[in-house]
């Protein structure tokens, strides 16, 4: 993770979308010939993969911001749940929208994101804890993973939280799923497992169905209270074991041993309490980490992985190298992507950004970084 293997000064060719060369020096002469009007000069600027966001939540109808200037005003969080406030607001929006406007709004957000850099991200259900509501969001995500630029890649979160007014809502969540995979098949699970969440035995009777299925399986785990579910989440090899903020060490020396990547989200430490996950230790100890922004409008509004990154070398520690390798090619891995993008290498897909910098750690050096001059996605410039 700690090496880029930066080519101070190279080139790169694009062919039918993907990397077609990539070198040292000079652009060969007979390939300029040929490449002609189609030749970019980066005058100096850096050129690196497309950022890959591996957790969002980014599909979501209202808004928050009654909540917040509760917040900022010192009314605790369990004051603002009984005044209706929470997730369950989003929830109760998301129900009430239709298809389309959380296609469109979700569109603009995507927009947002290409152009801070990102050309793949993940987006999540779970705003709406009910099969139709659930439904109807995976539908709004599938629509504008059809008329993006970038690649939008669902997963399914029915698991997210419990509908206090639904007895039967862990039977449903994973009742559902059948029909899901039927929609998306591949498509990833995920559970959030804490207290007053999803159990450890409930997100295991929802992961034995996913393996059943086919399901990759990755697990929002340890963010307020560890369970038990990160070492559980690496026996069933999960793709990723997200959050960590309180795993203890000898969780986190499983995950590190394992070929389960964690995900950490320090936006969350920003917004709500000031806690990183230990992703510093987990590196030291041999871990694959991939960092995500976990756009969301209650823990962490942001679109921006230039943020992110920022953000977690100043609050876990990283070198910006660790923190660029956990924003691209590990985070492509975290989606089974990995082989496919997030690196500058021939055959990959060429998702590419470039930044109005002659060194790729201001990314990191700088932060509310504006995000690059340009973006190619699969090599059609997008910004
Ligand atoms: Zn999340």
């Amino acid at each position: 993770m700690a090496d880029l293997g930066v080519v101070e000064r190279g080139w790169l060719a694009v062919e039918d979308g993907r990397i077609s060369g990539v070198g040292a020096g000079a652009a060969p002469s007979d390939l300029l010939r040929t490449m002609g009007e189609a030749v970019v000069e980066a005058g100096g600027r850096v050129v690196l993969p497309g950022f890959v966001d591996c957790h969002t939540h980014a599909c979501w109808a209202g808004d928050r911001f009654d909540e917040a200037d509760l917040r900022l005003a010192g009314v605790p969080y369990l004051e603002i749940l009984a005044r209706g406030g929470g997730i369950m607001s989003t929830v109760r929006a998301t129900r009430a929208a239709t298809v389309e406007v959380l296609a469109q709004t979700l569109a603009a957000r995507v927009r947002t994101a290409e152009r801070l850099g990102t050309t793949t991200i993940e987006v999540k259900t779970g705003y709406g804890l009910e099969p139709q509501a659930e439904l109807r969001m995976l539908d709004a995500v599938l629509r504008t993973s059809r008329t993006a630029s970038a690649t939008v890649v669902p997963t399914y979160l029915g698991a997210h939280a419990k509908d206090p007014d639904r007895q039967r809502s862990v039977e449903e969540t994973i009742e559902l799923l059948d029909e899901v995979v039927q929609r998306v098949p591949g498509i990833a699970c995920d559970a959030y497992c804490e207290k007053g969440a999803w159990s450890l035995e409930e997100c295991g009777l929802l992961f034995d169905r996913a393996a059943a299925l086919g399901c990759p399986i990755r697990v929002h785990a340890d963010q307020f209270n560890p369970l038990g579910m990160t070492s559980d989440a690496v026996r069933r090899g999960a793709r990723s074991v997200d959050h960590l903020e309180a795993t203890v060490d000898a969780e986190l020396e499983i995950l590190a041993r394992s070929a389960t990547i964690g995900v950490a989200l320090p936006g969350c430490g920003f917004h709500l309490d000031g806690r990183f996950a230990p992703a510093r230790s987990l590196v030291d100890r041999g871990g694959a980490l991939a960092l995500a922004t976990n756009c969301n409008p209650g823990s962490s509004p942001t679109l921006s992985l230039p943020f992110i990154i920022a953000l977690a070398v100043r609050s876990m520690r990283l070198t910006p190298a660790e923190a660029i390798t956990a924003t691209t090619v590990n985070a492509a891995a975290v989606l089974g992507l990995d082989g496919d993008r997030g690196a500058l290498e021939s055959g990959l897909r060429a998702d590419l950004q470039m930044l109005a910098t002659s060194d790729e750690r201001s990314l990191a050096y700088e932060y509310a970084h504006p995000g690059p001059d340009a973006v190619w996605i699969a090599g059609r410039r997008v910004v």
